[in-house]
């Protein structure tokens, strides 16, 4: 049967001459609105584009992460049987709305797997000293495996100071210089959680990395560089790019696997993006509407590429995860 289709909005779908939308399959797949009424020219470019929708996978963080949870809890529990205790304390200065979320959600981690948690909810107003002084404190507590100080701070703390105090050993966000530098000349050490989270969505859904052309977009210490060092640990082909490359969309349209973390909503649009390409969102931003988005525009990009992660639900659970592996990670060396 022949399809007809009008067009009022590019690809977005189509219907057969009774009035069937054909493109359902696709719609499920990844979410699309399908809203158009095209043109023969359109509707074949959007048969196309429902091909690939339909073949998109859609890398589920929060499962993956839950798995990851489940497995270091039976560690936690085998290792509490041989009396080693695994805790973490969380330090969080002022009361940053989005914080105050993030160190819950560490704290509620903890609980989760059965490890302890120490929480210090300091004053606004809390001087350097007195943080490093903490810091110092907790370092020297042999019941106390990680510290985390929940970033950023208030403007009159040095952020660098700070995290230079922690023990490298119990460093289990992975900032410190020393376990930076670890990680840059291959030597074992906690690494930043974020990438570290990357690697295992990548690892566990299956997309092999040897070789990958893989385009890095954000240069950041905590998010873009460590993922660069990572995947070159993984033997990928790596590329940096940032706010000053030229020719940004041709650089990005490389890469097999593509890493976006540069914080600007839905700023990634098919343009940027090679046909099959795996598509890793790091953004957390709000869009216009106030709602949770990333840096990529998941409507307009997930029919292009192989594999794509949505934004919430996508790397966002595995920074947890990997914090928690990495509180593990301090009692196993
Ligand atoms: P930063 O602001 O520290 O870094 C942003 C990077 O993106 C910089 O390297 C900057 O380039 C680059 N950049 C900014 N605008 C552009 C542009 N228009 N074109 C090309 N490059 C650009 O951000 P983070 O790395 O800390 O975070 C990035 C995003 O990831 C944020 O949305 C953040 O909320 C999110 N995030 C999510 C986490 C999670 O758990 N899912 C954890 C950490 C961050 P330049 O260096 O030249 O300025």
């Amino acid at each position: 049967k022949r399809s007809i289709c009008i067009s009022t909005s590019g690809l977005r779908g189509c219907f057969d001459r009774n009035g069937h939308d054909h493109a359902g399959t696709a719609q499920k797949a990844c979410g699309l609105q399908h809203r158009c009424r095209g043109k023969r020219k359109d509707h074949r470019a959007f048969l196309k584009a429902e091909r690939m929708a339909v073949m998109t996978k859609i890398i589920d963080g929060k499962a993956i992460s839950m798995q990851i949870k489940e497995e270091i809890k039976k560690e936690a529990a085998s290792l509490k049987e041989q009396g080693k205790n695994v805790t973490l304390a969380v330090i969080q200065v002022g009361d940053n709305p989005a914080s105050c979320v993030y160190v819950r959600n560490k704290k509620k981690g903890c609980e989760y797997i059965g490890i302890g948690s120490l929480s210090y909810e300091l004053k606004e107003e809390t001087t350097q000293e007195e943080l490093l002084s903490l810091i110092r404190e907790l370092n020297a507590r042999e019941d106390v495996n990680g510290i985390l100080v929940q970033l950023p701070l208030p403007a009159h703390i040095d952020e660098d100071t700070v995290i230079r105090e922690i023990d490298p050993k119990k460093d289990v966000d992975g900032f410190h210089p020393q376990s930076v530098g670890a990680l840059c000349i291959g030597q074992p050490g906690f690494v930043s959680c974020t990438p570290a989270g990357i690697i295992e969505l990548l690892k566990r859904s299956g997309v092999s990395l040897e070789g990958k052309e893989c385009v890095i977009l954000g240069r950041s210490n905590i998010v873009g560089k460590p993922m660069a060092l990572l995947m070159l640990r993984e033997n990928a082909t790596v590329t940096i790019a940032h706010s000053r490359t030229k020719n940004l969309a041709e650089v990005t349209k490389r890469a097999d696997i593509l890493i976006v973390a540069i914080g600007k909503p839905k700023m990634i649009t098919r343009e940027y993006v090679k046909e099959g390409a795996v598509v890793i969102d790091v953004g957390i931003n709000r869009d216009q509407n106030n709602k949770l988005c990333g840096d990529v525009d998941f409507d307009d990009v997930a029919p292009l590429c192989s594999a794509i992660t949505p934004v919430p639900g996508g790397v966002g659970p595995m920074t947890i995860a990997m914090l928690l592996n990495n509180c593990m990670e301090s009692v196993r060396k």
